[in-house]
This record gives structure tokens, sequence and C-alpha cells, in this order.
């Protein structure tokens, strides 16, 4: 057996950042697998593949199909494994939508870097490190997450991984899970498995179609303008990101009821941590009510999660009834 090959496939962000021509400001401009580029990545051929240079806010869903099937295609043409590098910003919605596309039958890794390259003590070069390693370890292979996470010597899986801070390298965190395993002087170590995905692989099924789910925020004093906005502006579906359990006001869960006559409504909550509430509460704008005017619960699923599950459901073909009980599925798979 000849030497294993990883394909690094570079989408700008911090990884990639170095000063601009001012000499301050960063913005990508190089590959990521630059910052490894002359150390050896000891008995590994890395198989550099530059995508984009971009701010990862500018990453889209059609982006995102079209880089699926990069990867397939990498692996066809002889790559062992594949690590996506990117921004850190929308890399717990990325991540995710790489995880139910499912290109590959063992997880794609995605990581990226907190500091640039340049910076003073930059994980730039040890978050590429770590994420090499994590994709070519066998028991990465059996794992049953479509994509992982791996930032500062810790392993997520893409459906729990949320950036819970703006510059620390400890911003990625899989809050009530914790990692799915860690490395330890380079190496991974597992230490537990997620259930089988509860979904096909989403690629198989991509029809193309453009789908725009919109999310907003339950807040106080709340009036219903932009939900309506929601209702006029053509969206395919909304996830709302309540407050505490899932709750919104008494008015706002009418016009949500409204909407919900035409397309799939999705209720989240804003405490980003634990399952939104499905059975206890009863006033006007909590849990019963939504659900008695058509909400879906999101689970354990954060509003980004929710919408990126929702709009890559409602690409891949199926009917809103379809969409909404494969939701429900998917948001409760992993709990038992
Ligand atoms: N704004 C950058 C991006 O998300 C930040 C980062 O890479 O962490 O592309």
């Amino acid at each position: 057996m000849g030497i294993p090959t990883v394909a690094v496939i570079s989408m700008g962000g911090t990884i990639s950042c170095a000063p601009g021509d001012d000499g301050r400001a960063l913005v990508p401009r190089t590959d990521a697998a630059d910052v490894i580029s002359g150390d050896s990545v000891d008995g590994v051929e890395v198989r550099s593949v530059q995508w984009s240079l971009s701010d990862s806010s500018e990453i889209t869903f059609n982006e995102l199909i079209r880089l699926a099937r990069e990867i397939r295609r990498q692996a066809a043409d002889g790559a062992d494994a594949v690590v996506v590098t990117q921004g850190t910003d929308s890399l717990e919605e990325s991540a995710y939508a790489l995880s139910l596309l499912r290109p590959l039958d063992r997880p794609v890794v995605c990581t990226g870097a907190m500091r640039a390259p340049t910076a003073p003590g930059s994980d730039a070069a040890s978050n590429l490190r770590a994420a090499i390693a994590t994709a070519l370890h066998p028991e990465l292979a059996q794992s049953s997450a479509g994509a992982v996470v791996v930032m500062n010597d810790e392993i997520h899986s893409a459906k729990w991984v949320q950036k819970h801070h703006t510059q620390r390298v400890d911003a990625f965190t899989s809050t009530d899970r914790g990692p799915l395993g860690v490395l330890y002087e380079g190496r991974p170590r597992f230490l537990r498995q997620d259930p089988p995905p509860s979904l096909p692989a989403l690629l198989d099924r991509e029809t193309g179609r453009h789908v725009r789910v919109a999310l907003l925020t339950a807040v106080l004093d709340q009036d219903t303008a932009l939900i309506e906005a929601v209702a006029r502006s053509g969206y395919h579906g909304l996830v709302i990101e309540g407050m505490g359990g899932g709750h919104v006001s008494g008015v706002v869960a009418r016009a949500l009821g409204a909407l919900a006559r035409d397309i799939p409504v999705v209720y989240a909550s804003r405490s980003r941590a634990g399952a939104v509430l499905e059975r206890t509460y009863g006033s006007p704008g909590a849990e019963l009510d939504l659900i008695d005017r058509g909400a879906v619960p999101a689970g354990e699923l954060p509003a980004l999660k929710a919408r990126v599950l929702l709009t890559m459901l409602l690409r891949s073909g199926f009917s809103r009834r379809e969409a909404e009980a494969l939701l429900r599925r998917e948001a409760h798979a992993g709990t038992r």
C-alpha cells in the first residue's frame, strides 16, 4: 500500500488569510495547505485544491452542493480522505450541510482557524494537521457522522457543534454532548459514536431547487411586521428562534400560525442549548399553542442547524409533510 492521500480543499477564511495590500487588514489570499507546506506531515501526501478565497459569509447552498460533488470527485481520483478548510464564522452551518449531503461513505473533515497563520499563537497549522490526522484515522471511517469539525484538538459532530465565541481558539463546542473525540500528541482518540444517520445522503436527491428559509428571533415587545414580510417575500419556510423553551408572544404566535398554513414553520430556542419544550406550557405563544397552530419543534437543534436542515430537505424534493416529519426525526435523533 502506498502512502495515503488527503485532499485539502481550501475555501478561504482566516486559515487562508494574510495581510492585504495595505499591509494591515487580513484578507484570504493563500491556500490553506500552504500553512503546513515545508513541514512534513508524516507519511501523508497532501493534495491541495484551491476552491475559493472568500469570507465564509459568502458561502451559498449552491456552492456547498458543488463542493460536495468536488469531494466525491477527489475521492474518485484517489484521495483516501477529504479535509475542507473555510472561515469559522459559518462553519457550524456549512459543515452540517455537508454532513446531510454525505458525499462520501466516510466523514468529511472541516476545519478553520481563529488566528491567522501570521498571528502570534496561530492555530492554523495545528488545526490543519489535526484535521488531516483525524481524516485518516480508521475509527473515523466507522463513524456515522457525515462530517466532523476539528478545532482546538477536538473532534465535533457537525450536527451539534456551534461557534460560541467571537475570538478565542476554543470557540467551538458541542453543548450537552461534548466532542466526539480529542487529539492527544497529534493523534485522534474517539470518545463516543453518533447514532446512525436518520436521513439518506441528500446529495443523491439534490434537485437544484432554490429554497429560501428565513430565520427570525423572538424578542421582547415584538410586532409581526417581519413575519408578514416573510409571507409576502416568497420564502419557502421559517425558523423562529423562540425564547427559552421556544416561546413567543400570543400576537407573534397568531402570525406564525397564519404563516404555517402556507409554509413550514419550525420553532427552536434562542438559548442555543437544550431541547425546545413540546408538552409543558399552555399560554398563548407557548409550545402547545405553537404546535396547535402547525409549528414543528426543532428538538435540540439550534435555529441555525434547523434552517440548514429544512433548506436541504426542501431542496431534496420531499413534500412539505415529508420534510416536516424528517426534520422532527433528525432533530430528535441522537437522544435516547
Ligand atoms: N470572517 C472570517 C470567515 O469566517 C473569520 C474566520 O475565518 O474565522 O471567513
